[in-house]
């Protein structure tokens, strides 16, 4: 097994760094001695076989998963703070016949107000502004349940960035949505991450967005087996036991 680093340190900038961590249900071990450093602003692939872990890695980080190990977080004047951060879960489904709009959804999340006394003026206002930052504000009226793929991912990105976060992290955006919308997505995620100059940690089955759109690639397989850059990942023997690739690239 080889892994890459990143060398040297990040002084003052802020990152996220991942030491030795493990993950256990019950018994059973999901992965251990994971080590990863995330770097500000970057765009980091977390990939791997179904099961793999990388769904509860990403909970792990969110505070939603008991670990062993160690995840530190440094930001400018702000050492070792926890993060505050944007996530959009796995698949998340709505019902179709359910009369929730995307303004309701966003006033239900960002208001005490209750739901049946409808959107203020006020609220609807900080919705498109939301909706603005990911092109969506034709969205606002339209029932969750009835919008596409990527139509879905797209407010559930504005509902992550509200407050803007420090890392943003997504759990498989791409799939549900078709291929003219994935390089849309990706472009968006792009263009927030240096805008608001954010972090990006996201599982993806899409290696072809890879060498466009990642900075670093994770290959996991109940553990890390590689982190490098796309070209390293994808051309390594790790990636090729992974997904029982055979022969050369
Ligand atoms: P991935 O996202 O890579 O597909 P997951 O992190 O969702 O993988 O799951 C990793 C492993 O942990 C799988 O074998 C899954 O069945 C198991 N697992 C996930 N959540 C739980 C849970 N709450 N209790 C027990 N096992 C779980
Ligand atoms: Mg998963």
């Amino acid at each position: 097994m080889k892994l890459f680093f990143h060398g040297g340190g990040c002084g003052d900038a802020c990152c996220l760094r991942i030491q030795d961590l493990s993950v256990k249900y019950g018994e059973t071990c999901i992965f251990e001695h994971v080590n990863l450093h995330v770097h500000c602003g970057e765009m980091v692939a977390l990939i791997g076989p179904n099961g793999a872990g990388k769904s509860t890695l990403l909970k792990a980080i969110l505070g939603q998963q008991e670990y062993d190990g160690v995840i530190a977080f440094s930001s400018p004047g702000a050492r070792d703070r926890r993060p505050r951060m944007g996530y959009v879960p796995q698949s998340p489904t709505f019902d179709p016949g359910d009369p929730l709009s995307v303004a309701d959804l966003f006033a239900c999340c960002m208001s005490k107000r209750p739901a049946f006394l409808g959107v203020s003026r006020s609220m609807r206002e900080k919705v498109l502004e939301c909706l603005d930052r990911v092109h969506a504000t034709d969205l606002i009226d339209k029932r969750v349940g009835t919008l596409s793929g990527g139509e879905l991912q797209r407010v559930l990105l504005a509902l992550a960035l509200e407050p803007l976060p420090n890392i943003l992290i997504l759990d498989e955006p791409l799939s549900g949505v078709d291929v003219e919308g994935i390089h849309t997505l990706m472009d968006m995620l792009d263009e927030i991450r240096k805008e608001y100059d954010l972090s990006i940690l996201m599982t993806t089955h899409d290696f072809s967005i890879l060498p466009k759109y990642a900075d670093q690639v994770i290959l996991m397989d109940h553990g890390m087996k590689i982190q490098g850059t796309p070209a390293e990942v994808l051309a390594s023997d790790a990636f090729r036991t992974a997904f029982h690739v055979k022969g050369g690239q």
